[in-house]
């Protein structure tokens, strides 16, 4: 029969970008080919940016043919690119399934920093968070959050340069804890881009299950828990799940987490005005850190429209920031970066139901 595919139709073809070394083995061995081919292929998709089997040029021809007739290497593409003034980049990327997910590329913090998304929207809810205000649509695959970072890479031409991750983009990392491990791994891959976990953030409101799971996998990012109060009644207001996985649980977890020497765990602090910023909520913060080898980063509110919460003055920030110090512990505020194009924390957000650009055009006149 000939290989003819309704285009409109969902593609079924097994995702070799989903795969890990050990199951692209598997794979081709189930259709009868050598199992160390798998690593060419890994190397052509993640150290040189090929997904197109028949520009595999070490491979067999009709290997090639046979790959391309019954997988796909599915990556997400790029329907555009915005360049803040700060030199932030945001990319508006579209899955297979015409979903569409931000990413964001910040330069210089020293490093390159790509922060990619975990899933279409988000469950959390986070009172201040516009990508909360979407729900959640659909968990990512590994392949979609491997992917960004492969297109990230191959955009701004830095496959073969070192670059952090910050799994910070839209979503909840450990609500979709089985692909967004898998894709730290695929990452990892010596034969890949080799990104080290050092390397990798992973940042979480405490989805406490997974917390403690993720405590004991062999390849440990760094973390950080996105705290944002001092109390249970204040938490459960700003960041709902603490309904579900309390404060006081969650710095347990957090004492109990394994650390490898000198690592510490970053506490984030959305600073919102008049809630969540007096003297007595970073005096509260001090003391339930106070155990725990930590640092905080505060993060004055990214305002946004549909947002009701306002961003502290810069006076009260230094000193919420100030009290931490004086009390040792260690402090950053994290400067905003690419707010002028929407790419800062809690920005990212896929408006309406999944639109096209042109249909959003469409609506508007
Ligand atoms: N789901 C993960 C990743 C979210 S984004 C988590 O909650 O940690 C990374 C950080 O940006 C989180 O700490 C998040 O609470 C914060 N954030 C969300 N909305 C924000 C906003 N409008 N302004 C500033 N930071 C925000």
């Amino acid at each position: 029969m000939p290989n003819v595919r309704n285009s409109l139709a969902a593609d079924t073809r097994p995702d070799l970008g989903s795969m890990d070394l050990v199951e692209l083995e598997s794979a081709l061995a189930e259709r009868g080919h050598q199992r160390f081919h798998a690593r060419q292929i890994f190397k052509w998709i993640y150290a040189k940016g090929v997904t197109d089997f028949l520009d595999m040029t070490d491979l067999s021809l009709p290997l090639r043919a046979d790959l391309a007739e019954h997988f796909r290497i599915s990556t997400p593409t790029l329907i555009r690119k915005e360049i803040s003034s700060d030199g932030t980049v945001k990319f508006l990327l579209g899955l297979a399934d015409g979903r569409q997910i931000e990413s964001v590329f910040i330069p210089d913090t020293p490093s390159q920093t790509f922060c990619v998304s975990t899933q279409v929207g988000c469950a959390m809810k986070c009172g201040f968070c516009l990508t909360g205000k979407m729900g959640l649509v659909r968990n990512l695959t590994a392949g979609e959050i491997a992917g960004q970072v492969r297109l990230l890479a191959g955009e701004l031409g830095l496959r073969e340069s070192k670059f952090n991750i910050v799994l910070m983009g839209m979503g909840e990392p450990l609500h979709n804890y089985e692909n967004t491990m898998k894709a730290l791994r695929m990452l990892n891959d010596e034969r890949g881009l080799a990104v080290s976990p050092k390397r990798v953030t992973l940042s979480t409101v405490g989805v406490l299950p997974a917390l403690e799971r993720l405590a004991t996998e062999p390849l440990m990012p760094n973390l950080a828990i996105s705290l944002h109060a001092t109390t249970e009644d204040q938490r459960d207001a700003l960041v709902p799940v603490n309904r579900k996985y309390g404060l006081e649980e969650i710095l347990a977890a957090a004492r109990k987490f394994p650390l490898k020497r000198r690592n510490r765990i970053t506490f984030e602090y959305v600073l919102l005005a008049g809630v969540n910023d007096t003297p007595e909520d970073a005096r509260r913060l001090v003391r339930l850190l106070g155990n725990i080898r930590s640092k905080v980063n505060l993060i004055p509110l990214n305002e946004a429209a549909g947002i009701s919460f306002k961003r502290p003055a810069d006076e009260r920030v230094d000193r919420f920031a100030k009290i931490l110090a004086d009390a040792h512990l260690t402090v950053s505020v994290r400067k905003s970066r690419g707010r002028d194009i929407r790419a800062a924390c809690g920005q990212l957000i896929v408006e309406g139901p999944q639109k096209s650009p042109a249909q959003q055009a469409a609506a508007l006149l």
